[in-house]
């Protein structure tokens, strides 16, 4: 089998302001095709008319040249050694950011094609799961209020059935006691019903994280995610070494290594690695494989549309993480992008899709509606 396109398709949603990323006004799905007939997808995070161009750029130079370059007439079935090339052809220009996410939104296509090859779902090829599903946890956006956000705390609950709430909160109230209040005032309203997490964005500096960990511990937090710089390493050690509060972070970094300087020097409890951000499920697979190795667990981090959460969701179960992130959002390309969806059960978790590769195909209609035709779109 031979790969013989890589289409990036740029999507758009007009409607959308993108005023909150969440919402997801704009995406980029990779397909890859191949001589067999068998298509992969995957999804590239960041923005899709430079990240298209990395896929589709041709370059003269050895070492300088576009991923769809690198792969035509290459078998799709060796995802790791595909998943080096790429790394290695892109390794002046690449490393850590946007080259990775494009590079692991390819290796998320290729991973699909080798589960539709050996008729197998992917976290199969990843080794097994114990299970057949995982609990989700709410990933809610920032409310103004306390008694707004236990509302909306009561209204996904009741309609998807969480078990667990994840709050984001917002840069200009972090500093105010005003997230320690909501976090108090959410759990005397749920009790221990709900198991609670806060995402603090990389707000605060060290001395500021410890002081709001030990604010939060009378109200039994899971993980306080994000809560310094993600290159402040050291702060991350102290911040674990003072409180009992567990510690995640990652979206914002890039491969491995990076995750190995969060583990080994931040001592971090968590690591949130996202196939469509940190180098696709092969990357994603390691660094879950390190954190099993030294203690740590792998949750991963998913937005974005439901390509990326079945990619992450495939990886979390092969690597037994407790918990998946769920957005909740209704962007309408998380809604409508592919045929499937990742409801919740009557005991909120979430299903491992059992159909061979991701799970997930496109809804065809939706992409030509969104269809943004930008260069290399279309050819
Ligand atoms: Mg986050």
């Amino acid at each position: 089998m031979k790969i013989t396109k890589v289409e990036p398709i740029v999507l758009h949603v007009p409607t959308v302001a993108g005023l909150d990323d969440d919402d997801i006004p704009d995406d980029l799905v990779v397909r890859v095709e191949t001589d067999e007939g068998i298509v992969g997808i995957g999804e590239i995070d960041g923005p899709p008319l430079a990240t298209t161009t990395l896929v589709r750029s041709v370059h003269p130079g050895t070492f300088w040249r576009g991923f769809e370059d690198i792969l035509i007439g290459e078998n799709p079935l060796d995802v790791e050694r595909l998943w080096e090339k790429m790394y290695r052809y892109s390794l002046h220009f690449g490393r850590r950011g946007m080259i990775i996410w494009v590079l692991g939104g390819i290796d998320i296509a290729l991973w699909d094609i080798a589960g539709k090859y050996y008729k197998q779902p992917v976290y199969k090829l990843l080794g097994g799961a114990k299970g057949e599903s995982i609990p989700a946890y709410a990933s809610m956006p920032p409310y103004q209020t306390a008694e707004r956000l236990i509302q909306a705390c009561e209204e996904v609950v009741k309609k998807h059935n969480f078990t667990a709430i994840k709050f984001h909160t917002d840069p200009v109230r972090l500093h105010d006691g005003t997230w320690v209040k909501f976090v108090k005032a959410v759990r005397e309203h749920f009790g221990e019903k709900l198991t609670l997490m806060v995402d603090a964005h990389n707000g605060f500096t060290t001395d500021e994280a410890v002081r709001f960990a030990k604010s939060l511990e009378p109200f039994d937090v899971y993980f306080l995610e994000a809560a310094l710089l993600p290159d402040n390493l050291d702060g991350f050690a102290r911040l674990v070494s003072s409180t009992d509060i567990m510690i995640a972070v990652g979206e914002e970094q890039s491969t491995r290594f990076m995750f190995l300087d969060l583990m080994d020097r931040g001592k971090v409890d968590i690591v949130q690695a996202d196939t469509i951000v940190q180098g696709g499920i092969t990357e994603c697979k390691r660094i879950a494989e390190l954190a099993k190795d030294r203690g740590k667990l792998y949750v991963p981090h998913v937005w974005k549309t439901d390509i990326a959460f079945a990619s992450n969701f495939h990886v979390g179960a092969a690597a037994n993480s407790p918990f998946v992130e769920w957005p909740v959002s209704e962007s309408p390309l998380r809604k409508s992008l592919t045929n499937e969806s990742f409801p919740l059960d009557s005991n909120g978790r979430v299903h491992l899709p059992q159909a061979a590769g991701l799970g997930v195909t496109l809804n065809e209609s939706v992409v030509e509606k969104y269809r943004f035709p930008g260069p290399y779109s279309h050819y």
